[in-house]
């Protein structure tokens, strides 16, 4: 009698979580499971703006150039390339909003040493974004918003990461709040612009996407796989708007590395944080990379240029971080890897052998394991008696 009360009791509350936590135990199955530690310096927000970006970039080269994983390959940072900005003296003449690309004419020294760093395996381009904002949202800004008048007439010279956070977005209009969507066909459009200006400056089309503050839609979305996009990279949700104050909004479903959408993209997930000028040590770097290795999955550590420009002392402290961090995590692990994220993400997308785990034991484990992670999965957990079976199959299959 008790056995069968407690079959029935296991069986109807094992439904009842693959209910209510169908999402969770669905991706953290369906994620690649990594071999071995991977590890990415995701930078955002490199071109436009001041030209002097290229001394801090050689400086970041010649230190990724001292490192080598055991395979030879050195530390990657991959760069988010924001193509122009605002041209202010044209904009004070014209009235309307004007670009300035960026060229070999107006930033040819950080343009050679990005290339250089490519060529040396240290830096791998992404495409942030044609502009950091979107042009008439910032012109209809201007009008009544001081600050950005001023920045405005500065532009280029003037930095995007000093402009109102939600104006930033590039992929909405957030003049005013919640942020209003912009129109389908003006994002066909400046899409087409912004992936032909990469191909121009970089002879490529982009292959992998870095959504400017992390909102975007599918509208962009499809325009970039037009473009030869075939990599996008989430925060681990794709969050299409702003909301009254300000904050990202309208989340769709959680995603995972290496899930592959209906149109081709596949998606990484980056939602680890380096930022050495604002306090970020390369300890906090090691615990990120600590807890996505103890659950298989890539480190993809986002960090921004301003951590490397403005003072001498801020950029030489960001510097030293990063090298105590790689000097660190390649100690800890010494079959770390190196790779660009668009090398990941065609290994995700391949479930390729030599990376991801095969086995069903394994995946079992690290299945377990992701699940943990998830407070409302634990808790159901607790509640209903599954953590007992559940951590039996994870004692089970730790050491396949
Ligand atoms: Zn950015």
């Amino acid at each position: 009698m008790l056995f069968k009360i407690l079959v029935l009791w296991f069986v109807t509350s094992g439904l009842a979580i693959a209910y209510f936590a169908r999402r969770e135990l669905l991706i953290s199955w369906r994620e690649p499971v990594l071999h071995r530690p991977v590890l990415i310096i995701e930078s955002d927000d490199w071109g436009a703006g001041p030209p002097d970006q290229s001394e801090a970039l050689g400086t970041i080269a010649q230190l990724l150039a001292g490192f080598k994983d055991c395979d030879g390959r050195h530390p990657v940072m991959t760069l988010g390339i924001v193509l122009a900005s605002a041209d202010g003296e044209r904009i004070t003449a014209t009235g309307s909003y004007q670009r300035q690309l960026i060229s070999t004419g107006t930033h040819g020294s950080l343009l050679e040493t990005i290339g250089n760093g490519v060529e040396a395996g240290v830096f791998d381009i992404q495409l942030h974004g044609l502009e950091h904002f979107w042009p008439s949202a910032l012109m209809e800004a201007s009008q009544c918003d001081e600050t950005v008048r001023v920045w405005l007439q500065r532009a280029p010279l003037s930095l995007t990461e000093d402009l109102p956070s939600s104006l930033q977005s590039r992929w909405v209009n957030a003049v005013s709040l919640p942020a209003e969507p912009l129109n389908d066909k003006e994002v066909l459009q400046a899409v087409q612009e912004e992936t032909a200006g990469f191909e121009a400056i970089f002879g490529d089309v982009p292959g992998v996407a870095v959504p400017p503050t992390f909102i975007w839609n599918e509208c962009v979305e499809k325009a970039w796989a037009a473009g030869g996009v075939d990599v996008v990279v989430t925060p681990g949700r794709r969050y299409e708007s702003r909301d009254y104050d300000g904050q990202p909004s309208d989340a769709g479903d959680l995603v995972y590395n290496g899930q592959l959408t209906d149109i081709g993209i596949v998606y990484v997930v980056r939602n680890s944080y380096f930022e050495p000028s604002i306090g970020h040590m390369a300890e906090q770097a090691m615990a990120a990379l600590d807890f996505k290795t103890r659950l298989g999955q890539p480190a993809l550590l986002e960090t921004h240029r301003f951590n490397f420009l403005g003072s001498i002392d801020k950029k030489n402290r960001s510097v030293e971080e990063l090298k105590r961090f790689l000097e660190q995590a390649l100690v800890t692990y010494p079959n770390l890897a190196f790779i660009s994220t668009g090398k990941l993400a065609k290994i995700l997308k391949d479930r390729d052998p030599g990376w991801v785990e095969q086995r069903l034991g394994p995946r079992l484990h690290f299945w377990l394991r992701r699940l943990g992670e998830f407070p409302r999965v634990r808790k159901l957990a607790w509640l209903s008696g599954w953590i007992l079976p559940a951590g039996l199959v994870w004692k089970l299959t730790g050491h396949s």
